[in-house]
């Protein structure tokens, strides 16, 4: 077996004193901090080049760090190796008969799966073993594509996370856990990509993220990650909010729309695009303002009624044409009036999928999510949609995939795959 040191453990029984000295003295930055549940500890990491200083804080007085604390006192507490596959790892040692304290291996922090081996088997160390949670690659970079004769600019507006269980409907996890690893709390990572069309006469930009209204109780709940945003990538695409002059939604959620409206000086709601017209679909802005019990989390009235009363919004059918070449389309099945917007020059075709392809890992027709207030509706699109797609070589943009913005959409012996081009 090959292992890597991963992290030193330290007990601290005065956490603030240990930061003082490991941060304040040392100089070591405290990357993250997690509590592990199952262990009642608190866990604090320290960058310290290709390995992490662990600091230990027990969080209640019947905790295994607690009572290490009461019998050692503070200090070095383990040491980490790093493996890649923790079950070869432990058959190889219950193969040479070395004494684990764990048979089988366990969840840790940041998504890892641990495993300890006895002290007494270890020369009186105590050594972790750790398997790592597969990484997702948070892609957030500006993307660019030209489409006959327009110039399509994929933006990001930063993260946020949802439930895995929720993301995937009936899919059981293990299905989908390994193209998105869930978190303890089992949100799946996923991005907001609004999308700019440009025509040489119009800068269109669909949808428009979360935005910053979100209150500090949702934005722990649904782990947004603000720290790149809208502006950042209007800004790296060469555009200011001044220069949007049209802003579509595909439908009203809060994770769509967030971004239309912002609070201005004086604490007021006002369009965040100064100088754009908003287009959204009739009926979904019907639905919108007349929430029930099952849309009402999703549908929040600051992110649109406001561009009511300002004047700067129009309300649109069915197959309605935003600009020549750039109509909606609608899928149904997410919202009865979800739109998916086509965008068609020269013989070349993309589509913004909004939440009826929300990942590219939602391309199989039954991958559904549980969210959809319509799902056979849905199913009944993508099936139509996907042979389209595939037929006409589309180019599709996903909206909430945490690592690919946009790409073809293939099939090789019956089974279905994305081809990344963004
Ligand atoms: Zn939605
Ligand atoms: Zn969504």
């Amino acid at each position: 077996m090959k292992a890597v040191l991963d992290h030193v453990g330290i007990a601290a029984s005065d956490l603030q004193a240990s930061l003082a000295f490991f941060k304040d003295v040392l100089g070591l930055h405290v990357e993250s901090s997690e509590e592990v549940v199952s262990q009642r500890v608190r866990a604090h990491f320290l960058s310290a080049g290709q390995s992490t200083l662990e600091l230990l804080e027990a969080t209640s007085p019947d905790s295994p760090i607690a009572k290490y604390l009461e019998k050692r006192g503070p200090g070095m507490h383990h040491v980490a190796l790093r493996v890649d596959d923790i079950g070869a790892a432990l058959a190889h040692l219950k193969a040479r008969g070395i004494r684990l304290i764990d048979e089988t291996a366990r969840p840790g922090a940041e998504g890892a799966l641990v495993a300890f081996i006895h002290p007494a088997a270890a020369h009186g160390v105590l050594v972790e073993l750790k398997q790592p949670a597969p990484k997702v690659e948070l892609f957030k970079t500006v993307g660019r594509r030209a489409l006959g004769d327009f110039e399509l600019i994929t933006l990001c507006d930063g993260f946020l996370a949802l439930d895995g269980g929720a993301m995937f409907g009936v899919v059981p996890r293990p299905l989908w856990e390994k193209r998105l690893p869930p978190d303890d709390s089992n949100r799946i990572p996923l991005s907001s990509r609004p999308l700019i069309v440009r025509d040489g006469r119009h800068t269109v930009i669909i949808d428009a993220g979360c935005g910053d209204k979100m209150d500090a109780k949702s934005a722990q709940i649904y782990k947004l990650d603000r720290r790149y945003h809208l502006d950042h990538a209007l800004a790296e695409a060469g555009l200011s909010a001044g220069d949007i002059d049209i802003v579509v939604a595909s439908h009203l959620h809060f994770d769509h729309v967030g971004g239309f409206t912002a609070l201005d000086k004086s604490g007021a709601l006002v369009p965040r695009f100064p100088n754009a017209k908003y287009i959204a679909h009739r009926a979904e802005w019907e639905d919108a303002t007349h929430p029930h019990e099952r849309n009402r989390a999703s549908y929040l009235q600051e992110n649109f009624a406001p561009l009511q009363d300002a004047g700067v919004l129009t309300l649109v059918g069915d197959e309605a044409e935003i600009i020549p070449g750039v109509r909606y389309r609608r899928s149904g099945g997410h919202t009865p009036n979800h739109q998916v917007v086509m965008i068609e020059s020269r013989g070349q075709t993309a589509v913004f999928t909004a939440d009826m392809y929300p990942t590219s890992v939602h391309v199989p027709d039954p991958w559904l999510m549980g969210y959809d207030l319509h799902p056979m509706d849905t199913l009944g699109f993508k099936r139509s949609f996907a042979r389209e797609a595939i037929a006409g070589e589309y180019l599709i943009f996903f909206e909430h995939d945490p690592s690919m913005a946009a790409g073809y959409l293939r099939e090789k012996d019956g089974k279905r795959y994305v081809e990344r081009i963004i």
